[in-house]
């Protein structure tokens, strides 16, 4: 347990790498560019399929009650029985790296890591911990940052000020016939909101990326926000896809940087945290060899199921989607297949596939382990 574990970026995968770490009795030190909780491109949803994950211990704004689906029509799913909440991250991060000092981890905030840096940390310590992100540092200096943009889902959001009062408690998701992805409202009070848009990765179908923005605005105006403040402006890359290596000498991905985030939606933090977690377990027990295996067994109930899904939703027209939510929404509701009847054949399968999608996620998706 004498280990020296160094961790490049205080996000969820580096803080939760340092808290096992703390856990472990390992020594740890956190490297972050810049002060812990600022910067963060998000929507804010924490959301825990698996159910292995603790609820965040601050910064919750709310539990999420409802799920709008909108695609020609609006339908509410509850989302009850699902670890759903949107919360403040920066102040989750911030509280989560106090509780760490307190633990006495050294978290070096203002210490960027850069190609120059990096050869250093490799020799001062025994296990590089890469939490820095997409793309991260590791990938700049061994030549694979390309990997990232194929595989990712990329994302235009802004923070918009307006009336959110409508969707209390709830968050709304949207599709369009004229793109592969979709569109989101994340609220984070009454009065500001997280709108966003994703097209998904390169491989489920072809993408535009200057047609990104361009989407995002129109799809605003539908929800009547056109004329809404904008706070701040950002988005990015989801990268969906877990990288082939994982390891690179005594260096450990982990995170985005791992290419762990749902190839469904997007969202990373559980991912996050569940490999900043796995990363140094496999230091612990002298296993890195295994570290990727164990991803994959973990993660592999719910990337089976989302893929099949996103694979199922890029071949399907916006019709059709508009009629599997239809059909889905009303057995839900107990109000039996009535909409499901006028589905096409083929179209049947995806309608259940979703449905059997929505109760395992109420009911928890069993992990691999
Ligand atoms: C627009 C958008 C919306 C999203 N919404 C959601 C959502 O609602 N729910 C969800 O679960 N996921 C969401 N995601 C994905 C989620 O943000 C990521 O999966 C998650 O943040 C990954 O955590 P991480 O710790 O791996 O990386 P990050 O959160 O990116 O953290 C990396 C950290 O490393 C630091 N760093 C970077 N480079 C260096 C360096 N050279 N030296 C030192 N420090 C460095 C950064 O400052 C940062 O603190 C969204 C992503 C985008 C782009």
């Amino acid at each position: 347990m004498n280990q020296r574990i160094a961790i490049i970026g205080a996000g969820p995968a580096g803080l939760a790498a340092a808290a096992e770490a703390l856990r472990l009795g390992m020594k740890a030190a956190l490297f972050e560019r810049g002060r812990v909780g600022e910067g963060i491109r998000c929507a804010e949803g924490f959301f825990d399929p698996l159910r292995l994950l603790a609820p965040p211990e601050a910064g919750i704004r709310f539990k999420v009650q409802s799920l709008y689906f909108r695609a020609k029509k609006e339908y509410e799913f509850s989302t009850q029985g699902l670890r759903l909440w949107i919360i403040d991250r920066a102040q989750w991060q911030q509280h989560r790296a106090k509780r760490l000092r307190q633990g006495g981890v050294e978290i070096r905030e203002g210490e960027a890591i850069s190609r120059q840096n990096y050869p250093l940390l490799r020799e001062e310590f025994d296990w590089v911990i890469d939490a820095s992100g997409v793309p991260p540092v590791t990938s700049l200096v061994y030549g694979f940052r390309d990997y990232y943009l194929p595989h990712s889902l990329v994302t235009a959001q802004y923070v918009l000020s307006g009336d959110f009062t409508h969707l209390a408690n709830s968050i709304k998701v949207g599709f369009s016939p004229d793109y592969r992805g979709y569109f989101w409202i994340f609220p984070k009070s009454e009065t500001r909101a997280s709108v966003g848009l994703a097209f998904l990765a390169e491989e489920y179908g072809p993408r535009d990326l200057d047609r990104l923005w361009t989407c995002l605005h129109r799809e605003m105006a539908a929800e009547a926000l056109a004329e809404a403040k904008i706070i701040e402006r950002s988005g990015g890359l989801c990268p969906a896809k877990m990288l082939p290596r994982l390891v690179w000498d005594n260096v450990i991905l982990v995170g985005d940087a791992a290419g762990l985030t749902s190839p469904l939606h997007g969202g990373g933090i559980d991912m996050a945290l569940l490999s900043g977690r796995e990363a140094v377990r496999a230091i612990a027990r002298g296993g890195v060899e295994g570290y990727r295996k164990g991803l994959e067994k973990l993660f592999k109930p719910r990337l089976v199921l989302e893929k099949e899904l996103v694979r199922l939703w890029s071949a399907s027209s916006f019709e059709e989607v508009e009629g599997v939510l239809a059909g889905v929404h009303s057995l839900l509701k107990g109000k039996g297949i009535g909409p499901l009847l006028p589905l096409s054949r083929h179209l049947l399968p995806k309608a259940y596939l979703f449905f059997r999608c929505w109760q395992a996620l109420q009911g928890g998706l069993a992990s691999g382990r």
